[in-house]
């Protein structure tokens, strides 16, 4: 079966500073924004009355290839290492279908919620067929071709061989990544990683100082990396937002002077960190604020989803720009902005949303305004992905009726209605948010 047809037009959409506007779209490219009811009408357009055109969500850092494993493996709830144990132990018997399978529903959820772009680290793993996840996953790729940008990470861990990152790599996975914090020597772990990206001429991407107070790679991280003219993510950097004040701030201008994408992951850092701390005063999470003010490129990722390292997750930006809001304070535009904007940003991909040029990469969510959508999260929802719209989600509601409601209601059925055997006014009525589907 072929893609969705090309949309040449997107109808009466609501912009967030409140415009109805037109999108004239062609092929993958916004080609006009115009007044609501201006736009030259199509065969192939949509009619986005009610609706709220976003930037497309994109995740710049998830692990579909861990995914949906929480059930199977039922670990216990806990830290980093725990987790990492649980996930090993599982590995060990895991085939490529399984990593392929849930990866593919993974994403699937992911854009049926609105994120068309998939930042995913994919494990190196121990024993006899270590590239058996960086397979699934390049298979999975090509299933997702024109339904989702799909980039793939190479992750790591310090016991990984260099020919293993190699081989991944050969199998066409696109960046270096790995966990230098992990390492007996996190510097030399990291130097290797950054050596065989050089090598290569690729991007990198690194779990970066995943914890509360272990090692701070950060700093080398960015001195190692500057005047590099390609893709560099740091994910996590939870160690960063622990720092003293004065280093902390000498990193960050590190970071923003060697054009590092930072990437926060606010729903498994808050989950997996602080559990040794007994006030649990202490949190993980990069220091977004901060980092913002300092103009560095920045983002945030949902990273793990119902699997060891989160049992949670609902595959929605929304919620990682909701953490963003409640646990980082950021401002709600600012928190959107995380999660698409910056997201493309720092996975390289091209600017989106409603703006000549741009990419036609959108989220129309039913509701009037960001700060409803963030807070409500809509499940009325269209997707368009280089101008195709690739998923569309309708749901209808009943709710029984408040007490003033019923009683006008039979009121005016009393009075429209002389048969004493008049029908009763219904128990219940649509929400007036869907009632119009
Ligand atoms: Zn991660």
């Amino acid at each position: 079966m072929d893609l969705p047809r090309p949309l040449s037009l997107l109808r009466r959409a609501t912009l967030p500073d409140g415009r109805i506007v037109d999108v004239e779209l062609a092929g993958d490219v916004v080609t006009g924004v115009r007044a609501a009811g201006t736009g030259a009408p199509s065969a192939n357009e949509v009619d986005l009355d009610g609706y709220l055109l976003l930037t497309a969500p994109a995740d710049p850092h998830s692990h579909l290839d861990k995914a949906r494993s929480w059930d199977a493996i039922q670990p216990p709830m806990g830290d980093l290492m725990g987790a990492i144990e649980s996930w090993r132990e599982y590995t060990a018997a895991m085939d490529e279908d399984d990593v392929a399978e849930r990866a593919l529903a993974q994403a699937l959820a992911m854009l049926e919620r609105g994120t068309t772009g998939i930042r995913s680290h994919v494990d190196v793993l121990r024993g006899d067929d270590p590239l058996l996840g960086a397979r699934a996953m390049a298979r999975v790729r090509d299933e997702l071709d024109g339904l989702l940008d799909l980039e793939l990470v190479v992750l790591a861990g310090p016991d990984v061989p260099d020919e293993h990152i190699h081989g991944a790599l050969d199998l066409g996975l696109d960046l270096v990544g790995g966990a230098p914090h992990l390492a007996d020597d996190p510097s030399a772990d990291l130097q290797r990683l950054l050596a065989i990206a050089l090598g290569r001429d690729i991007g990198v991407d690194l779990h970066t100082d995943e914890s509360l107070d272990g090692p701070a790679t950060l700093e080398e991280f960015a001195a190692t990396v500057r005047g590099w003219n390609r893709n560099v993510t740091a994910g996590h950097c939870v160690r960063l937002g622990t720092l003293p004040t004065e280093e902390r701030l000498r990193v960050i201008d590190a970071i923003v002077e060697s054009d590092i994408g930072i990437v926060a992951n606010p729903i498994t850092n808050l989950y997996l960190q602080g559990w040794g701390h007994e006030s649990g005063g202490l949190r993980g999470l990069a220091p977004a604020r901060e980092l913002l003010s300092a103009g560095a490129r920045f983002a945030a990722g949902a990273d793990n989803i119902r699997d060891p390292f989160n049992p949670l997750g609902r595959s929605d930006a929304l919620e990682t720009a909701m953490l963003l809001v409640i646990a980082g304070h950021l401002t709600i535009d600012e928190a959107y902005a995380a999660v698409s904007d910056g997201a493309r940003a720092v996975m390289g991909l091209p600017a989106a949303g409603a703006v000549v040029g741009a990419r036609a990469d959108f989220l129309a969510i039913r509701g009037g305004s960001l700060a409803e959508a963030v807070a409500t999260a809509p499940a009325d929802r269209k997707v368009i992905h280089a101008g195709r719209l690739v998923a569309s989600t309708t749901v209808s509601t009943t709710v029984a009726q408040p007490a003033r409601s019923r009683a006008a209601a039979g009121a005016a059925a009393a009075a429209s209605i002389a048969p004493a055997s008049a029908t009763a006014a219904p128990a219940t009525a649509p929400v007036p948010s869907t009632a119009r589907d």
